[in-house]
């Protein structure tokens, strides 16, 4: 059969045009089905991170970022510029190019290592000892042959019952990254990470931005001292407010404005009970970012008995084995964190262990990243986990306000907050909030890969001046041997 594979990846994202390419490099002859398409109607790879995820709304917030240096902290510096505008136009043309040059850039990475794209949807038609999977792109259906499948067909976003996403008024994230004017009034319902990332572009370019997030506090992931400390220096701003303990009533589109209708929890109770105060919000534009959900819908999993969960996630073993023989799953579509990275890592792994080999990913060394200003950083157990599981441990922290490159910067807020085992002084987490926390998260990452303990982090020479002398000085605080506190 002429389309007959070793290996056949659905999803052409992170997971899986990484798990294609390691495939194809390992020699085995592979296919990869991806259905996402660009503007114009030709196939984009590289998912929702690369098309309208990570890579845009990194574009964007360097674009607003250098908008707020501009219009607020270059007088600091003594550089003058009078009237600062924003071409709302031009900064979205420049995202849509980063995109387009990536996505060519996958493509041409399939070509050099000769990874055959079949653009579409592709489905379980049937099992047994080859898989058939069937590609369906408009009327024409194409049928491939594979004794290796690798499910990395990602997430979609959450709905929010009863709110219909229009992508212009009320949007997910896709419209987020293409309002073609700066929204006066912008709610988002969800602050987590698309909340603050997305928030914080417009927020930057003038919008009055409120939050409203179910949940009683903020960033509840996160180490209780990083969200305490970013909930005190996000919303000190005018312009970005955060609600939380909320609970959305209605949201209704009127003319050219979003109607959301809330209920709050009340702080003061009556008569025994907590008084629920009803709140309605005006707003130009609405993004719904609640959290993302597996993809499965259409792969035809019933035909071959491929295992789902109650929540739509293919179930997979450590090595991400899926329940049928030969068949894997990777990245946001299974267990574990949503991040680009750790799909990478899973296609990695699976393209390595259909040629035999015997890798592996450690999920407990997945860094966290939040690029907001400060960015937030994160790697291994939080304090509130070491709690939880009764561990003994011991923590340093030390302040970027400290610290001669951060001066020099102007990034003064934040800190590095390390937490070693009482005994042994193997790290067990380290947290990040301040300037570039996500390229000083990796030193974090490579120390817990190698199992260090914060007495190595601390007899490591840091360049002077620079950032990672925080990590340094946070690493002698775990012992008390702080120079400078
Ligand atoms: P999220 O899980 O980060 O945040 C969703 C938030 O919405 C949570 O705080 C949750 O409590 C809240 N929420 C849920 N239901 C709600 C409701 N009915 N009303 C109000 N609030 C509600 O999800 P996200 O921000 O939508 O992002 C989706 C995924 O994309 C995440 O898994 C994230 O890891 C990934 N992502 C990562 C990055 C990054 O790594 N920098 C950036 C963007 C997105």
């Amino acid at each position: 059969m002429a389309n007959a594979f070793d290996v056949v990846v659905i999803g052409g994202g992170p997971g899986g045009y990484v798990a294609a390419i390691r495939a194809a490099q390992l020699g085995l002859k592979t296919a990869c089905v991806d259905d996402w398409k660009n503007a114009k109607g030709k196939p984009s790879l590289g998912g929702t991170c690369v098309n309208v995820g990570c890579i845009p709304s990194k574009a964007l917030l360097e674009s607003s970022e250098n908008y707020e240096r501009a219009a607020h902290k270059f007088a600091a510096h003594g550089i003058r510029i009078d009237n600062v505008s924003i071409d709302v136009a031009a900064m979205l043309a420049r995202k849509n190019k980063i995109v387009d040059t990536l996505t060519a850039g996958v493509a041409s990475l399939f070509k050099k290592n000769k990874v055959t794209l079949f653009p579409g949807l592709g489905r379980f038609v049937s099992g047994g000892d080859r898989y058939r999977i069937e590609v369906r792109s408009g009327e024409q259906t194409e049928t491939l042959e594979a004794a290796h499948v690798i499910v990395a067909t990602g997430s979609v976003p959450r709905p929010l019952p009863g709110v219909a996403i229009d992508n212009e008024f009320i949007t997910d994230n896709v419209g987020a990254l293409q309002f073609p004017e700066v929204p006066k009034r912008l709610a988002v319902i969800g602050a987590g990470v698309i909340g603050l990332e997305m928030g914080s572009v417009w927020r930057r370019l003038g919008s009055e931005v409120t939050l409203l997030e179910a949940l009683p506090g903020f960033l509840m992931a996160a180490d209780n001292d990083v969200a305490k400390e970013a909930q005190k220096i996000f919303f000190r701003e005018a312009g970005f407010k955060l609600i939380t303990g909320i609970k959305i009533a209605e949201v209704a589109k009127t003319g050219n404005e979003v109607r959301i209708k809330y209920s709050v929890q009340g702080k003061e109770q009556s008569q025994g009970q907590e008084q629920v105060q009803a709140q309605e919000l005006v707003v130009d534009k609405l993004i719904v970012a609640v959290g993302r959900a597996p993809n499965t819908d259409g792969l035809g999993a019933d035909a071959v008995g491929l295992q789902i969960d109650a929540r739509g996630f293919v179930e997979v073993d450590a090595e991400c084995r899926a329940n049928l023989p030969n068949v894997y799953a990777i990245g946001d579509v299974v267990r574990g964190p949503m991040l680009a990275h750790k799909a990478s890592e899973e296609g990695v792994m699976v393209a390595e262990l259909i040629a035999g080999q015997k890798p592996h990913v450690n999920l407990d060394t997945i860094p966290w990243v939040i690029y907001t200003s400060p960015e937030i950083a994160w790697v291994g157990k939080t304090e509130q986990e070491l709690k939880a599981q009764d561990t003994q441990y011991r923590a340093g922290r030390f302040p970027f306000l400290a610290n001669g490159r951060a001066k020099a910067l102007g990034e003064t807020v934040g800190f590095v907050k390390i937490l070693a085992d009482a005994k042994s002084d193997r790290i067990l987490g380290m947290h990040i909030i301040g300037p570039f926390a996500s390229e000083m998260i990796a030193e974090a990452v490579v120390a817990m890969e190698f199992s260090a303990s914060s007495e190595d982090i601390a007899r490591i020479v840091h360049a002077h001046p620079s950032l990672s002398e925080v990590m340094h000085e946070a690493a002698l605080a775990v012992d008390a041997r702080a120079l400078h506190i």
